[in-house]
């Protein structure tokens, strides 16, 4: 059975200093998964747990617990579940931001280990060749995997995003070919085993628009994920309702170019 789209699990609200876009809030999300009959949406603004340290950095200074408590309660939708979670992030150290006793907050905690663009705080200025960029990209990965977390409530954001070498689509597809498949499967692997989810939100038209070889670059991963017994869900990334409206036709898309089944779906 063909992949059911029915779920958004990485939403952002106006919270978001990113967003800051007060048409995109808990009420216009709920419309937006009404309208495509989505039977779970997870709300996943930025954030820092103030109680885990780390160094200076405005941005997660800001994105803390009273910064995005607002959004609650969440409002509900008869068949419909709207659930609390957060896109925190792993600083260079490997430290990821909620700390382990607060994991009972959320119903969902995606981290991202593509998050390459936040210079000095996940990335030193040594690092930023596409070689190194390609690095940590594996390393990153690990260290989450190695990280003492509820995966079974864990997904990993945006696994290919162009962030992780954010200068242009051809840094990012070089940095994506330097990993081998050897690296990935190792671990996806690892990964499938722990039980975490992968995220799907690339935007499969941009690379088509590049060519096959953009194409292919991006899907790689995924396909080694999926052989390797991984489980996929979907997030728009949406920070305001543009995003929303163009998120249907690439999960689409993205069910298409990867042949997902049912069972590849990863369920919280
Ligand atoms: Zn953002
Ligand atoms: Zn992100």
């Amino acid at each position: 059975m063909r992949f059911v789209i029915d779920h958004d699990m990485h939403i952002h609200s106006g919270l978001s200093l990113c967003s800051g876009d007060p048409t995109q809030n808990p009420a216009s999300i709920l419309a937006y998964g009404k309208r495509n009959g989505l039977k779970t949406l997870v709300l996943t603004d930025h954030y820092w747990d103030e109680d885990v340290k780390k160094e200076p950095f405005e941005f997660y200074d800001i994105q803390n617990t009273a910064h995005i408590a607002p959004a609650l309660p969440l409002p509900q939708e008869e068949g419909m579940r709207f659930l609390f979670g957060v896109e925190t992030d792993m600083d260079k150290y490997g430290t990821i931001g909620v700390a382990k006793e607060h994991f009972d907050r959320f119903a969902f905690v995606i981290v991202p280990h593509t998050h390459l663009h936040m210079d000095g705080f996940t990335i030193d200025p040594c690092d930023d060749n596409i070689p190194a960029r390609a690095r940590l990209w594996v390393s990153r990965f690990e260290t989450i995997l190695k990280a003492d977390i509820p995966f079974h409530k864990v997904g990993l954001a945006h696994m290919t995003c162009s962030l992780m070498a954010p200068r242009n689509i051809r840094d990012h597809i070089d940095a994506l070919n330097m990993i081998s498949d050897a690296a990935m499967t190792d671990l996806f692997k690892e990964a499938a085993r722990v039980g975490m989810g992968i995220e799907l939100n690339f935007p499969h038209q941009a690379y088509v628009n590049q060519g096959d070889f953009a194409v292919e670059s991006n899907l790689r991963p995924y396909r080694l994920a999926k052989d390797a017994g991984c489980k996929f869900y979907f997030g728009s990334d949406a920070h305001h309702e543009a995003g929303l409206q163009e998120a249907p036709a690439n999960f689409n898309a993205i069910v298409d170019a990867l042949d997902l089944k049912e069972e590849d779906k990863f369920v919280i």
